[in-house]
């Protein structure tokens, strides 16, 4: 039996190529594969093995000192979800392109948004009410075919392009709100939090797990709709057959959950699509290029 597992620790590192060369014996001798992102902040990963060797991982890497305490989230999935095993070190656990603002301890990040369990999520909404905002921290695509009811989803294609859209003043009108950002596994929020912050929002939380753990424990009868994108082959996935179809194909319009990439190498474009449409996997433009040719 296989899984799939996802975490994160923002944690000082001292010799994240010491790091490297132990994870990638240890992920090796235990048949795992996947992507791990080591910083000097802190480790990033989603890999996927057998249960048995992914509980080997688990014990091994909080035996290291500060990576204890690591939360993981454990989905349905396998070790063939990943075409390799990749270990990289980089600059930035999550591409903000902001690294100067980021402090990190052994506590984690220094400044962020507080953190909210699914369950105090609805517990402000109850007091709250509808000052309460969601507001997105993926890339606009991703919020596409899943996201929180009327969750503000700001336009950015890249992670980095936060910083500018923060600066937004269509944003104005809710910094002095309560707002409650989310991304896949809250990683995204970590940082983005602290920008927000930064840039005047007042009473800025976090959806501690992300959507992964909001999904587990509310499924489709909570405030989440549709589906969950996800950077691997799975592409996505739904928190039981009630979750509703969002998305609009890029071709016939149809409500859908599913992404393909266009056919055309060149463009390769990540496109809705729907299943009966499916054949011809070109988005609109490479498309009507075809047909004019
Ligand atoms: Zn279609
Ligand atoms: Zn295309």
């Amino acid at each position: 039996m296989q899984k799939i597992i996802l975490f994160y620790k923002f944690t000082p590192l001292k010799d994240p190529s010491a790091v490297l060369l132990w994870q990638r014996q240890l992920c090796e001798r235990l048949n795992l594969k996947g992507r791990i992102i080591i910083a000097d902040h802190g480790i990033n990963a989603t890999l996927g093995g057998n249960i048995k060797d992914l509980k080997i991982y688990v014990k091994e890497l909080k035996s290291y000192e500060p990576f204890k305490g690591t939360a993981f989230k454990w989905s349905d999935g396998n070790r063939d979800d990943f075409p390799r095993l990749s270990i990289k070190i980089r600059s930035e656990l999550v591409t903000f392109g902001q690294k100067h603002k980021l402090k990190v301890d052994t506590k984690g990040v220094v400044g962020g948004g507080k953190y909210l369990k699914p369950k105090q999520v609805h517990e402000l909404l109850n007091k709250k009410g509808d000052e309460v905002i969601f507001f997105d921290g993926r890339n606009a695509y991703e919020a596409e075919v899943g996201k929180f009811k009327n969750a503000v989803v700001p336009e950015v294609e890249h992670t980095r392009d936060f910083a500018k859209a923060l600066k937004d003043p269509k944003l104005d009108k809710i910094k002095d709100k309560p707002v409650v950002t989310y991304c896949t596994g809250g990683i995204r929020c970590e940082v983005l939090t602290v920008l927000m912050k930064e840039n005047g929002f007042k009473d800025v939380y976090q959806m501690d797990g992300g959507i992964v753990k909001y999904g587990e424990q509310y499924k489709d009868d909570g405030l989440w709709e549709g589906s969950l994108y996800l950077f691997d082959k799975r592409m996505g996935t739904k928190f039981s057959d009630k979750a509703k179809d969002i998305a609009n194909c890029v071709h016939c319009n149809n409500k859908t959950s599913n992404y393909e990439n266009c056919a055309n190498k060149t463009c390769n474009k990540l496109i809705v699509i729907c299943r009966k449409c499916n054949k011809k996997t070109l988005c609109p433009k490479c498309q009507k290029k075809l047909v004019t040719a």
